[in-house]
């Protein structure tokens, strides 16, 4: 198993103590459970896969927009998302489109 990096100071010489994780440069100590959970938003693809900042998605049906004169089609691919709160989680450009919010249930990681 490989430790993450320390928090602070982004050294690689962490090591474990007990549940904690210390960084013997800065001396942090940190409970790595904790720093999951406030990572906070997690948005999941119509797979169940974890998306993240940058990542390139299709869209998995056609979806409506509001005001454009036709619909996003399916397999549409969308380059670099960046995930927000919310019910449509995600914020892209897509070409013909523009700036866009997406639901991540109809969209699929590449
Ligand atoms: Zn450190």
């Amino acid at each position: 198993m490989s430790l993450p990096n320390c928090p602070k100071c982004n050294s690689e010489y962490v090591y474990e103590d007990g549940i904690l994780l210390v960084c013997p440069e800065c001396a942090y100590e940190w409970d790595p459970n904790e720093v999951a959970e406030e990572e906070g938003l997690v948005v999941l693809d119509s797979n169940g896969t974890r998306l993240a900042d940058g990542d390139t998605v299709t869209v998995i049906k056609d979806l409506k927009v509001k005001g454009a004169p036709k619909d996003i089609k399916q397999g549409t691919r969308v380059k670099n998302i960046r995930l927000v709160e919310g019910d449509h989680n995600i914020d892209c450009k897509i070409d013909g489109f523009g700036a866009m919010k997406l639901k991540s249930e109809f969209v699929k990681k590449i």
